[in-house]
């Protein structure tokens, strides 16, 4: 088998279990490994250390399958870790429910994301190894689950640096197209797999819609960059006085309004405006509108370390009118999911808005993404998505 072999002392993260190896930490590569290929990884006394795909031109080099000998990365090794992950979701009883499957790197298997959206799975194939080890994946996870649907999003910048094309479409013969319907928290909804963002859908946010609910009654809410609506139903079977929602996207909103129709309400129960949510904010502050209840769920500002600053100076501006349209004793939910910019950042951020928008607030509770999409502790990388929920003292 081919192997590489790492520099002096440029084993210590993996003795940690990160599973990263970057190409600066190799020392030199014998055979010649084609990419997603397994290799053996050993310490610079050709010690073993680890088994990983090899990614030929990615600053990622190598991404780690097990840090066994004597386990060969093959077929029985996929339906392991699979079958670990996916039983974890607890999906057996839920036949129309959604849930992340596999979450990459915090579940053992780097690169692969697989959601089920009902009868329906979207998988994305972010690496050389998940790409390498594709068909393999996806025939073991249609049998772990009985799910029959599979179909393909992997249209994502991320695999140009795996040196891979785009790739989307359908995975089984059987794959079907349109809308498929599932459930979150009793609410019906329902994904375009093929031209929705992301796989369809935020799953990320499932338990925090869930929470927003319990504070939805008698409130007058805002919610803000509501894509199809995730929030905005949630709010509506909280019972929210007023639900008024903001997104840029014409077909998101077109969506949320089937999303209304679907649990029973009619899509004028909220009144939806299509615009950028900087400059509309800005447009009810200065109608004199103000929320008991803001949300406030934007798309990742940061794609990476160099456009921190830049981000952050737009999450003050909406954290700040947001705030400035909230009523004494409301209540903000306010998220970010840039993975690169951290909590203690996010909450500067807001608390620097805060004292601009001369509103005295608490924290009342800290969000997170949600439990199917875990955070391995020894790969940090994985939490992205953070949130504050704050009441505003006026
Ligand atoms: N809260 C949503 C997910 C939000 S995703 C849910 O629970 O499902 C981010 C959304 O922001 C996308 O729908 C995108 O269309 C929208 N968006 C991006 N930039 C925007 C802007 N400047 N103004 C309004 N909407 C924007």
């Amino acid at each position: 088998m081919a192997s590489i072999r790492l520099k002096p002392g440029k084993e210590k993260s993996i003795l940690r279990f990160h599973p990263w190896i970057f190409s600066g930490a190799i020392d030199s590569v014998t055979g010649s490994p084609q990419s997603g290929e397994t290799v053996d990884v050993v310490d610079a006394s050709e010690h073993f250390l680890a088994q990983a795909a090899f990614s030929p031109t990615s600053q990622i080099r190598a991404r780690i399958w097990n840090w066994k000998a004597d386990e060969s990365i093959d077929q029985a090794f996929f339906r392991k870790a699979l079958y670990r992950s996916i039983s974890a979701r607890h999906m057996e009883n839920r036949p129309n429910g959604s849930s992340r499957l596999v979450y990459a790197e915090s579940d053992g298997l780097p690169g692969v994301i697989i959601d089920q959206y009902g009868d329906t799975l979207v998988f994305q194939f972010l690496s050389a190894g998940a790409e390498f080890w594709r068909q393999e994946i996806v025939n073991l996870t249609c049998d772990l689950t009985g799910v029959v649907h599979a179909y393909e999003r992997s249209d994502v910048d991320a695999r140009k640096l795996e040196g891979l094309a785009e790739s989307s479409g359908p995975l089984t013969k059987l794959s079907k197209v349109g809308p498929i319907q599932f459930v979150e928290n009793d609410a019906i909804f329902e994904v375009d797999i093929e031209k929705g963002q992301k796989t369809g859908f935020y799953l990320d946010q499932a338990e925090n819609r869930a929470q927003l609910r319990t504070l939805a009654k008698g409130r007058d809410a805002l919610d803000c960059f509501c894509y199809t609506g995730g929030f905005t139903i949630n709010l509506l079977k909280g019972n929210a006085r007023s639900v008024t929602a903001i997104d840029s996207s014409e077909s998101a909103i077109d969506q949320a309004k089937k999303h209304c129709r679907l649990n029973g309400f009619e899509a004028d129960a909220v009144e939806w405006h299509e615009a950028d949510v900087f400059r509309y904010l800005r447009e009810l502050r200065d109608r004199n509108r103000s929320f008991d209840l803001i949300i406030l769920d934007p798309p990742k500002f940061a794609q990476n370390a160099s456009q921190i600053e830049k981000a952050s100076r737009a999450y003050k501006d909406i954290n700040l009118l947001a705030l400035k349209l909230l009523r004494p004793g409301g209540i903000l939910a306010t998220f970010s999911c840039s993975g690169t910019l951290d909590g203690d950042l996010f909450q500067k951020i807001v608390a620097g808005a805060a004292v601009d928008a001369k509103v005295h607030a608490q924290i009342i509770k800290s969000f997170q993404q949600a439990g199917d999409h875990p955070i391995a502790l020894f790969y940090p990388e994985a939490a992205y998505l953070k949130g504050l929920l704050l009441r505003s003292a006026g």
